[in-house]
């Protein structure tokens, strides 16, 4: 972690070798220590609003840009008024002025990104109900909708605007105590304070919150003591009006291996979802991805953003990373921006989109295990499970021949999905279903309803 401290020391010396004297005088001198450093802002407290308005208007740039020296991830600083400290404190009674604490960055680890803000996510029809509607509990967090439900398919800006309720929140109201939690990682911290039998700090984690905000919520799937721990959590933070926001790949009512009672909850407040974007909202994506990227938003023309966005049709994340490289592409080797460059830069992107589409993640995965499981009326969890029962056995052995057939995964790699069984295991399972499938018809039709289902070409 970074000491803020004496980057804020190193960079004032460095002001005052370069600003006149005056100027540093007046400005710089009497700013000592860091307030504290909260979702990536490092506030620094001015001594009334005339110097903090001229800090802003004149210097920010160069403090930024001299602080992300210093500085693993980027940072900026943030100025307040002594006014505005002490109102807070008042408040809080957390810090007292001019008192350096050690562990500020951890104390206040929001985990929020700071790009991702309103002002940062493109509108159209896909995302526009779910853009206000995030608007809406930003401005009045525990009111409007308690909680916020977002869904949608992977990159297409979920986190985005879940994170945006966040930075808003805390924009507004910098004291406001906000949790941005990855539900992977709400598992393993569970995991660990459960094995070491220590709920203290992780409770006390999510006591104090005022918003939480929990990303893909699917992966409680079939985590029945983390379930339990989160319904807790959220019970108590909606009798509060404390603030959740959930996203999710799928509506609350098509989660499987989740208790009803946590799900049900989830459409208590407001659900919306978001969809792909269409052509025309691709290209302003891009245009402000430009903005963000470059010094010169007409660096790349529009026929050559209309060919980037037309290609990338299905994912945000993609498109932008397409845009990246092609902005790598030609300010690498000194290519002109043109249409013909952008393809070639972009050539083994395209290529390997077709093999993308086989790419496996977790997503993927759970969209196996998902389908096999319904289709035979068992649940993913009885599906991975070392149940020897017929009927858990003989979907599961389908399962296992449908990861090999679509993405040939290697046996090991098959095993570890199937709560680590052996390889062998896995090898005796093909074996039996491409068997069945020779001498059965039925089963035979069914294995091939299932590997289109997983989205087999
Ligand atoms: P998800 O959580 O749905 O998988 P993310 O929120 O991680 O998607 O979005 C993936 C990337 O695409 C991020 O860099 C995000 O900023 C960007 N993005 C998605 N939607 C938009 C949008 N409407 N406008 C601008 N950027 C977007
Ligand atoms: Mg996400």
């Amino acid at each position: 972690m970074e000491d803020f401290e004496k980057i804020w020391s190193k960079i004032k010396s460095r002001l005052q070798i370069n600003l006149e004297t005056d100027i540093y005088n007046e400005h710089f001198s009497n700013i000592s220590n860091i307030f504290k450093v909260v979702n990536n802002y490092v506030y620094l407290i001015a001594p009334n609003s005339f110097v903090k308005n001229k800090i802003e208007s004149f210097y920010l740039n160069r403090l930024n840009v001299l602080l992300n020296e210093y500085t693993k991830e980027k940072h900026m600083f943030k100025i307040i008024t002594k006014d505005q400290a002490a109102e807070e404190l008042a408040k809080s009674e957390t810090y007292a002025i001019n008192t350096p604490e050690k562990d500020l960055e951890d104390k206040y680890k929001t985990g929020l990104n700071n790009s991702y803000t309103f002002e940062n996510l493109v509108v159209g029809t896909s995302n526009r109900l779910a853009y206000t509607s995030a608007m809406k509990v930003a401005d009045q967090p525990g009111v409007f909708a308690n909680p916020l439900y977002i869904f949608g398919d992977v990159g297409l800006g979920k986190t985005h605007l879940m994170q945006c309720v966040g930075n808003y929140i805390l924009e507004n109201e910098i004291n406001k105590k906000v949790l941005y939690v990855k539900t992977d990682q709400f598992i393993e911290d569970y995991g660990r304070a459960a094995q070491h039998k220590s709920y203290d700090g992780f409770s006390k984690k999510y006591d104090k919150i005022d918003v939480l905000l929990v990303d893909d919520i699917q992966f409680l799937s079939g985590k029945n003591q983390t379930q339990l721990e989160f319904f807790k959590i959220f019970e108590k933070l909606k009798e509060n009006n404390k603030q959740i926001v959930i996203t999710s790949d799928r509506q609350a009512s098509e989660l499987y291996d989740i208790m009803s009672r946590l799900t049900s909850r989830f459409e208590w407040g407001l659900t919306v979802d978001i969809n792909k974007p269409n052509l025309e909202h691709r290209i302003l994506i891009l245009k402000k991805k430009l903005q963000a990227e470059t010094q010169d938003p007409d660096l790349i023309s529009d026929d050559i953003l209309e060919y980037i966005a037309s290609v990338f049709d299905n994912n945000v994340r993609e498109l932008e990373g397409a845009l990246k490289r092609v902005l790598f592409y030609c300010t690498a080797f000194d290519y002109k921006f043109t249409v013909a460059n952008t393809e070639e830069a972009l050539k083994s992107l395209v290529n390997s989109k077709h093999a993308a589409n086989h790419k496996v993640d977790r997503n993927n995965y759970t969209n196996i295990l998902d389908i096999v499981s319904n289709y035979y009326n068992i649940t993913p969890t009885e599906l991975l499970s070392k149940n020897r029962k017929k009927k858990f056995v003989f979907p599961r052995q389908i399962a296992m021949y449908i990861f090999k057939d679509i993405y040939d995964l290697t046996y090991k790699k098959i095993g570890q999905i199937f709560n680590d069984r052996d390889h062998s295991t896995v090898i005796y399972s093909i074996e039996q279903i491409s068997n069945d499938i020779q001498t059965d018809k039925d089963k035979k039709n069914d294995v091939e309803k299932l590997l289109i289902k997983c989205g087999k070409k």
